[in-house]
């Protein structure tokens, strides 16, 4: 299934989208699921929620700006003050039972850059992000890749017209990936990649990132869908 896991709605200072209408189109664009990430703000997880019928997820979520740039934090439905170092940052998502992932690492300014990316330990970096630079998106990619960490893909929705424009792909099946293109409805399907099970208890391939324009993308699972599908929540491995 299909998640778009970066959206802002207007809860966030830069976006004017009402959440209920983000789940609509994306359940238009046949998203499984969506996450809402509104800058330092929980406050539109409740709407679109509200809105969601069963079998469409929302994953709560907040994009919190830290000293050094944006991260991510899913399963999250409390503020986290921003200013705070990544690692802090981080910590706290955590505490709150959270997985917190560097968003779009090297865009300009918002991400976290080479050195700031590397104060956490993120289990996972935003690796497709469809308001980055492709070669942000594939910088990011090759990190993620050098230290074995998971990728996510999220368009990073500011507007309606942006929805599902990057996704991830959660597989229970098979570890697959995906290439997108720059606008949603001409999204295709890159292969397949060979299962890639983490050392441990894990029972099957669990959710691979997905890439700009980053063809021959191969994700690495981080997430678990059985915690995403029954608890509401997201898990670490
Ligand atoms: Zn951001
Ligand atoms: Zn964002």
């Amino acid at each position: 299934m299909l998640l778009d896991l970066h959206n802002h709605t207007r809860y966030s200072p830069d976006s004017r989208v009402d959440p209920a209408a983000l789940v609509g189109v994306a359940r238009k664009a046949r998203l499984a699921g969506i996450a809402i990430t509104d800058h330092n703000s929980v406050g539109g997880i409740a709407a679109a929620e509200a809105a969601a019928d069963p079998d469409f997820l929302v994953i709560p979520a907040i994009e919190v700006s830290t000293k050094s740039g944006h991260v991510l934090g899913y399963g999250i439905r409390e503020v986290i003050p921003r200013n705070l170092s990544v690692s802090d940052t981080a910590e706290r998502i955590l505490t709150l039972g959270g997985v917190p992932v560097a968003a779009h690492p090297f865009r300009f300014w918002s991400g976290l850059g080479p050195t700031a990316v590397l104060e956490a330990r993120f289990p996972a970096y935003e690796t497709c992000n469809g308001r980055t630079l492709r070669r942000g998106n594939i910088r990011a990619r090759a990190l993620a890749r050098e230290r074995k960490l998971g990728e996510t893909g999220g368009s990073d929705s500011h507007f309606l017209d942006e929805v599902a424009k990057a996704v991830t792909v959660v597989d229970a099946g098979a570890t697959t990936y995906f290439s997108c293109s720059p606008r949603a409805g001409h999204r295709r399907r890159g292969g397949i990649a060979a299962p890639r099970r983490p050392s441990g208890t894990c029972p099957r391939p669990l959710v691979s990132g997905s890439s700009a324009g980053c063809e021959g993308s191969r994700s690495q699972v981080f997430l678990d869908p059985r915690d995403v599908l029954l608890d509401g929540g997201l898990g670490l491995l």
